[in-house]
């Protein structure tokens, strides 16, 4: 069986189980952490074409609700979780519409968009613990969350439910420039807003700008945005592509800096950047892994060589 993954390589794996009850993860118990992979939709990883293990996926898909707080199961759709919230009332993560993938990836990476991060509606994660073999309930501080980063990062957790607090009142976040911009062009009263056309915005400026991986097999940003500290680095070249995180560090724009040294390197036939985002690698039919990652370390390396900037590859790449 092929695992399937948004960047369409072909990969395989020796073993696939399903967790739909606690009751499943039993089979935990006999399986060697190090040759485990856990999936949702395989929107953010990288892989090589046999992972000699165990491909687990977690199906729960239940949604309770009591007030603001709701407890969804690891195996909902993302988008479903959106709609939900929306029919709901519960608000706050309009920005993160049409972000593939599953809820229980959504705290791996801490996803963001458009000014909002996950870990903001985040009350507390229940997993299962891999090296304790028990079940636990992680507090939001205890998930260490952080810019496209969390605890879970370790591999120590299977993530079964993700437990959020929504807000009940509506205060859009529009804090975002290309978010304004896309408001103030198609006439959107910001000061009436509504949380659906807030949510249909953030979808249309996201299918302007990436594409479909289901027609264009992609992984989203393909690197981070590197964040530097603003004493330590003369950044006046990134002018328009920088933005400040308070007055110590200073986010940088990848895409910008791919931009830069784009003739620079030799992309094979089988890549390209996406044409209205160069942060979006595209695989144009029959990509290997090999050559995504071998060209993926010819961009650190020279960005490195000419910036001096250490970047910092965002799915997750898996080979065993
Ligand atoms: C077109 C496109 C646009 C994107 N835009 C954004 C964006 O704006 N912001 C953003 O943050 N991301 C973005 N992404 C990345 C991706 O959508 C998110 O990271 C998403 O949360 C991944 O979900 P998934 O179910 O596909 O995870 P997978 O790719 O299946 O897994 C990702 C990681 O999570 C782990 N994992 C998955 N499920 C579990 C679980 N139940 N327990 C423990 N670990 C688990 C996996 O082991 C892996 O390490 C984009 C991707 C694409 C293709």
């Amino acid at each position: 069986m092929m695992i399937s993954n948004s960047f369409g390589l072909k990969a395989d794996a020796k073993n696939f189980i399903y967790i739909d009850a606690l009751n499943d993860l039993s089979v935990l118990d006999s399986i060697d952490n190090k040759r485990l992979l856990i999936l949702g939709a395989g929107t953010n990883v990288l892989l090589s074409n046999y992972f000699d293990g165990t491909v687990l996926a977690v199906r729960f898909k239940d949604i309770e609700i009591n007030d603001d707080f709701i407890s969804v199961g690891a195996g909902v759709d993302w988008a479903n979780l959106i709609e939900y919230c929306l029919a709901n009332r519960l608000y706050g993560i309009e920005n993160l519409t049409h972000i593939p993938g599953s809820v229980g990836a959504a705290p791996i990476q801490n996803i963001g968009a458009y000014g909002v991060e996950i870990s903001s509606f985040i009350h507390s994660i229940e997993c299962f613990n891999l090296k304790t073999k028990k079940l636990e309930t992680m507090t939001n501080e205890q998930c260490q969350f952080k810019y496209r980063d969390s605890i879970f990062k370790l591999k120590d957790f299977v993530i079964l439910k993700v437990n959020f607090v929504f807000n009940k009142t509506f205060k859009p976040n529009l804090s975002y420039p290309a978010l304004i911009n896309f408001l103030e062009d198609n006439s959107i009263d910001t000061s009436s807003i509504t949380p659906r056309i807030l949510s249909d915005s953030v979808k249309q400026i996201r299918n302007s700008k990436l594409p479909d991986p289901k027609i264009e097999p992609n992984v989203g940003s393909i690197f981070k945005n590197p964040i530097v500290k603003t004493n330590n680095f003369d950044d006046a070249f990134l002018d328009g592509h920088r933005w400040n995180q308070d007055d110590q560090y200073t986010k940088l724009s990848s895409a910008r800096l791919i931009e830069l040294i784009q003739s620079d390197i030799s992309i094979p036939d089988t890549l390209r950047f996406y044409e209205n985002h160069s942060l979006v690698l595209i695989n144009n039919g029959g990509a290997s892994f090999e050559e995504v990652i071998d060209l993926l370390h010819q961009i650190k390396a020279k960005i490195y060589e000419k910036f001096k900037i250490e970047l910092e590859i965002e799915p997750e790449i898996i080979s065993l």
